[in-house]
């Protein structure tokens, strides 16, 4: 072999080795891209991937019946455009939007487009995304208010084959992508649609991964996606699965349906969880977020520790990312100016968000989540400061402000 020729060869081995390792290194990247910022805060946007700006139409592919009682429903969905879609990280949600007929308006005929929330219930894959609904009722004391509008819609309306707007997966609450700290899952109620994302992701990318899920539910008529947990327990020695009934039907087994009576509460997580570094991760109704936050403070698990998502109205105090700001003026004297409603009113400290205050003063605002997640009451804020006791999900785009979360911390001039 001529020293030109070796040369040839040694120059061919070393740019095989450069696109193998370019080759393994993006690979790789796209594989972790789910969960690679770590917890609230850190690194905005939390969306990643090729996220699309704005609006994109989605087919119902499919449509399941998750429970016994048929009161919850996944809806699979798929580009209309035929694109890829981009990851997300598990635990994050999608916004949904949908032109709703008489959306609790009490109009006949009436229609309304209205913007929801629903977190993603599967772990992500290139061709689909998967959210499940639950139906709301009307609260048992208020027989006469109309029902829930957009669950109703989506789970009486919408079928297969039909078309709905939605914006890219976003929010903070998604699972810390360190396969060295045990999560621990506590669920509520369709608290679970997050957990069901990172149940899959967790144990189809990180098998050796310890996780414990605590699902509350009332019995087995609302018990979602029984089998799906049943199954995954039985196949995955680090998954350990504790389903708690708060009222047992008669034809509830307890030890085969369910695990445990009552709510999931920290005597029950003391008895089962080892000692140690583990991930909360709690998303349920308001009575489940209101108790168990600040029980697993009083526990001594770290703030850093608990990561957690209301579906509503936030009902759970956080000292993380909490606004510094201090309001300036006494709350009493603060000016609230509406430019085009023509409205200049005075700040009382009686509502917990602007919103609350805009719509008691009859002063029209888009609404969706009303939780900080969804971005619909986003608005200019054409003078002063606006403060958020918690930091909501949604990137506030420069100049304008969340008014379902904000509160004043100036007098303000808003584009409403
Ligand atoms: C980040 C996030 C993720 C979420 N993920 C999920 C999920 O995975 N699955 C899921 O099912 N939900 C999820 N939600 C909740 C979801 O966004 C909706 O809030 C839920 O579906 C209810 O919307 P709706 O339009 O059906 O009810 P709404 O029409 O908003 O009604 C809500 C309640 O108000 C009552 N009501 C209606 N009109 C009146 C009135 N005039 N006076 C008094 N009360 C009235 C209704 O009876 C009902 O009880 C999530 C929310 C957030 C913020």
């Amino acid at each position: 072999m001529t020293a030109s020729l070796l040369l040839l060869y040694i120059c061919a081995a070393l740019v095989l080795q450069l696109a193998v390792g370019g080759g393994v290194a993006v690979w790789r990247l796209r594989r972790i891209a789910p969960g690679t910022a770590v917890g609230p805060g850190e690194g905005r946007p939390e969306t990643i991937g090729d996220a699309w700006p704005g609006w994109r139409e989605f087919r119902v592919a499919r449509r399941n019946i998750e429970d016994a009682g048929a009161t919850q429903c996944s809806f699979h969905l798929m580009a209309v455009d035929g694109g890829m879609l981009p990851p997300f990280k598990p635990g994050q949600f999608l916004t949904v939007r949908l032109h709703v007929a008489n959306p609790g308006t009490g109009i006949p005929g009436g229609s309304a487009m209205v913007t929801r929330c629903y977190s993603l219930s599967d772990r992500p894959r290139p061709e689909a995304y998967r959210i499940t609904v639950k139906r709301v009722v009307a609260p048992p004391d208020r027989a006469t208010v109309p029902p829930g509008g957009a669950s109703a819609h989506l789970l009486d309306r919408v079928r297969e084959n039909d078309v709905i707007e939605i914006r890219c997966p976003a929010g903070q609450f998604f699972l810390d992508p360190d396969p060295l700290i045990p999560a621990v899952l506590i669920s509520g109620g369709i608290g679970i649609t997050p957990m069901m994302s990172i149940l899959h992701w967790c144990l189809d990318e990180q098998p050796d991964r310890v996780i414990y899920l605590f699902h509350g539910v009332r019995n087995g008529r609302e018990h979602a996606f029984k089998a799906t947990l049943e199954e995954l327990a039985a196949s995955h020695r680090n998954f350990h699965l504790s389903i708690v009934y708060s009222r047992p039907n008669p034809d509830d087994v307890q030890g085969r349906d369910f695990q445990h009576t009552g709510h999931v509460d920290v005597d029950l997580l003391r008895r089962i969880l080892p000692r140690g570094k583990q991930g909360f991760y709690v998303c349920g109704p308001p009575a489940m977020m209101e108790s168990l936050v600040p029980a697993l403070r009083a526990w001594g698990i770290a703030d850093e520790d608990i990561h957690f998502e209301a579906f509503g109205p936030a009902s759970v105090r956080s000292t993380i990312g909490a606004s510094p700001e201090a309001v300036l003026v006494g709350e009493d004297q603060l000016e609230i100016a509406f430019r085009r409603s023509g409205r200049t009113l005075r700040w009382d400290g009686r509502d917990a968000s602007l919103l609350a205050f805009a719509e008691r003063h009859g002063v029209p605002i888009d609404t969706g989540c009303r939780s900080g997640s969804c971005g619909s009451c986003e608005t200019r804020l054409l003078a002063g400061r606006v403060q958020y006791p918690q930091k909501p999900d949604h990137v506030i785009t420069a100049g304008t402000c969340l008014l379902c979360v904000g509160t004043p911390a100036s007098h303000l001039l808003l584009d409403a």
